[in-house]
């Protein structure tokens, strides 16, 4: 006899799911943080904003912080701003979705238009995605396209480099090097991408090198790595013009990205450049690569695109690429549902004619001088500050433990998140950073703060961080 028959009945498990009634039940009495939300962390429930406007995060009705990191370098233009929910919200009454396998909209092409009408750089195209792991992902697709059209299928590798991040989602991953991130995924991962080292001066470049040298060893090396694979098999060189999050806004030596762009042209090899978080304005100029001397072939762009008030990131191609495409097949063979979603390319096109108008580029190059002026004064005497390094409004500092060998700290002092928490609580978020140097070791703080920031709230924006790291730096004399 079946048990749901018996003269004891068990309650039917169906039964149960059909009749329930999607009201959140009341978080119980011993979990006063239960939410049905899979958050980052199992243990530490994130704290809840109810309100975001211009700098300014509202926690609670008594506790509002500035925003002075855009989440991870994402909010450029500040939250809440009226012309851009005015725009989503009119995109949102003439056309909310259409497919992209049979329609286009004006918020698409228009968003595509103001990115690439007149580049002097050949970028032609634009393809919208989601996130930036998915244009990464994408522009691997398209790089590796870009040579099956041509019949040459024995091109299958990636070369990324050391202390790296290109994203989250399998493709991206593969590329990435961010180790914490991956450490988990490592069977799941591609195994045609290798990785070249960091183009990291501060703690990389040798004592005795002049950064002629340091640029001249890391293009050999380059070289060496696409050498040993057989250049002949080698689809693409993929970096970030600035390192973001994995080692905190680290530049590259004068002369490197002229060094690769010369290796890669020698063999064919594309070039990638992943500016999904220092592109868009927020090295100082436009592009992060044009203050590079080079172009890419393929660029993706992300995080300041949208400026938070949407998910969209791209990919930009240029026209060599597009044009064994076209001269191909004649299609990418790729696409996803929310390609060029209406309402995200609104939004983006609100911010981007926000940058354009206001001159935002050039105030972010220009508050960003003003920024790092105030982050050496208040900073750079203090005795485990190692390096503060960055462009435009892309600012990080770097902690070490002696500044004499460059030694970082023990990773269990979690020294930069400490920062991050102290200045946190203090009424200022910055974005934490840990493994700067290998994955494992190293510690810095990123700030990023909105391209419309002032320069009162910058000083105000240091001034916590100064007063965090104080605090942070006498508790660790204790240990
Ligand atoms: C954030 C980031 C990505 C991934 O973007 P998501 O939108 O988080 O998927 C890729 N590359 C770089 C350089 C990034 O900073």
């Amino acid at each position: 006899m079946a048990p749901h028959s018996t003269s004891n009945p068990t309650p039917d498990p169906h039964a149960t799911t059909l009749s329930y009634d999607f009201h959140p039940p009341a978080p119980k009495p011993e979990s006063p943080h239960h939410s049905f939300l899979l958050h980052r962390s199992l243990l530490l429930p994130p704290d809840t904003v109810t309100h975001a406007s211009g700098t300014t995060l509202t926690l609670s009705p008594t506790r509002t912080i500035i925003d002075a990191c855009g989440g991870a370098a994402v909010s450029c233009i500040g939250h809440a701003n009226d012309e851009v929910l005015a725009a989503t919200i009119a995109q949102m009454r003439s056309v909310s979705y259409v497919h992209t396998g049979a329609y286009t909209t004006a918020a698409a092409e228009s968003l595509a238009s103001i990115i690439l009408n007149k580049n002097p750089y050949d970028l032609e195209k634009a393809l919208f995605v989601s996130s930036g792991s998915e244009a990464v992902d994408a522009a691997m697709k398209l790089a590796r396209q870009y040579f099956f059209e041509t019949g040459r299928p024995e091109r299958r590798n990636f070369v990324a480099r050391k202390q790296s991040y290109h994203g989250n989602t399998i493709g991206a991953m593969s590329l990435s090097s961010n180790l914490p991130r991956k450490v988990p995924y490592e069977p799941l991962l591609l195994t045609n991408v290798s990785h070249v080292s960091p183009a990291y001066a501060y703690q990389y470049q040798l004592a005795e090198e002049s950064e002629e040298q340091y640029v001249a060893r890391l293009a050999e090396e380059l070289d060496g790595e696409f050498r040993r694979l057989g250049p002949e098999s080698v689809i693409a060189f993929v970096a970030e013009p600035i390192v973001g999050a994995t080692s905190g806004c680290v530049p590259a030596p004068a002369g490197y990205f002229r060094a690769v762009r010369e290796i890669c042209d020698r063999y064919g090899i594309l070039l990638v450049l992943d500016e999904v978080m220092c592109g868009m304005g927020r090295s100082g100029s436009y592009f992060a690569f044009e203050q590079e001397g080079v172009v890419p072939d393929i660029l993706t762009i992300g995080k300041g695109l949208g400026g938070g008030y949407a998910p969209i990131a791209g990919v930009l191609v240029s026209r060599k690429v597009v044009d064994r495409l076209r001269d191909g097949t004649g299609m990418f063979n790729h696409g996803q549902t929310y390609q060029a979603h209406p309402l995200s390319c609104a939004s983006a096109l609100a911010v981007q004619k926000i940058i354009k108008r206001d001159g935002l580029v050039a105030r972010c190059r220009s508050m960003g001088q003003f920024l790092e002026g105030e982050l050496r004064e208040a900073l750079e005497g203090r005795k485990h500050v190692g390096n503060i390094r960055g462009r435009g409004l892309f600012w990080a500092v770097e902690f070490v433990q002696n500044k004499e060998t460059k030694r970082s700290f023990e990773p269990r002092l979690e020294f930069g998140h400490r920062v991050q928490k102290k200045a946190f609580d203090l009424g200022v978020a910055i974005y934490p950073g840990a493994g700067t140097v290998d994955g494992v070791r190293g510690d810095h703080v990123l700030i990023a703060p909105p391209y419309t920031i002032t320069e009162t709230e910058l000083r105000k924006i240091v001034e916590v961080v100064r007063e965090a790291y104080d605090v942070v730096e006498r508790s660790t004399m204790l240990y």
